[in-house]
């Protein structure tokens, strides 16, 4: 609920904020793309959510913009995907759950064969994890390889509903990993993150990353000072294996991509 619902404190400036905290904007060739690496291109299928996470470092929608690509848009953004010599396309947005599976597989198909590997990065199995359907599970399946990258950030989000929605996901030989936030007030606890490392080990989703959170205007009341995590990181370095130990990383907002804060052995 803290990260579901609006908060005062989100329309008050704060010094810290970076309107575009991940440096996307200068690297988008098109609208909808971003492309921070050779081997990697990110379409962004919607700006539609099942749920508005208030720290997302996405938080640029503004009134009348349009929530979809257009036609012409989503054609255009397909046909520099498939000839951009990536290996990996990665679709997210919003969250690409939001859009049906007819259009979902659509884009999947599309894709290939010049793109071999397809991720999928949704909150929809923590959020609405009813959208995991037997249907859409086997349609991913006979899509392989496609790899579904969850977000879960606080153990209390695996309830029953989600962890069957991930085993139906794992079952069917689907790679599943997770991608927390650390957020100040909901999971910046080394036992808070232990618990939720271990427990998606025990469901098979791999603990990713544990990402920094993104300056974005008006999250500042969730983030955790790079001092703070750093120390934070430590302490659950000593806690859990190294198979539920995500690696700690930061996105900086000159766009050059994720670095690695903390990872593996000491
Ligand atoms: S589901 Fe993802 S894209 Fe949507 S608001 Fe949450 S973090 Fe942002």
């Amino acid at each position: 609920m803290l990260t579901a619902l609006p908060d005062d404190r989100e329309v008050v400036d704060d010094v810290g904020d970076i309107p575009d905290p991940v440096g996307e904007q200068a690297l988008s060739p098109l609208p909808w793309v971003v492309r921070k690496h050779q081997d990697r291109v990110l379409l962004l299928l919607t700006k539609r959510c099942h749920v508005y996470c208030r720290y997302c470092f996405r938080r640029d929608h503004q009134p009348g913009a349009a929530e979809d690509p257009s036609p012409s848009e989503w054609a255009a953004m397909f046909r520099y995907a498939r000839g951009s010599g990536a290996k990996e396309v990665i679709l997210s947005g919003g969250d690409p759950l939001a859009i049906s599976d007819t259009r979902l597989f659509e884009a999947i198909d599309s894709l290939r064969p010049d793109i071999p590997v397809v991720r999928i990065h949704t909150r929809a199995p923590i959020t609405f994890p009813q959208r995991i359907t037997a249907r859409l599970v086997s349609e991913l399946r006979a899509r392989a390889p496609v790899w579904v990258l969850v977000h879960a950030n606080h153990p209390v989000e695996l309830s029953p509903p989600v962890r069957d929605a991930l085993s139906r996901l794992v079952d069917a030989g689907i790679p599943v990993l997770n991608q927390a936030v650390l957020l100040r007030g909901l999971n910046d606890d080394e036992n808070v993150l232990a618990e939720l490392s271990e427990e998606l080990v025990r469901l098979r989703v791999f603990p990713y990353y544990l990402h920094h959170t993104d300056a974005a205007p008006g999250n500042a009341a969730f983030r955790v000072s790079l001092d703070a995590g750093k120390a934070l990181y430590e302490r659950l370095r000593k806690r859990v294996s190294g198979i539920a130990l995500p690696t700690y990383v930061i996105d900086p907002p000159d766009g050059t991509g994720k670095r690695v804060i903390g990872y593996g052995l000491p």
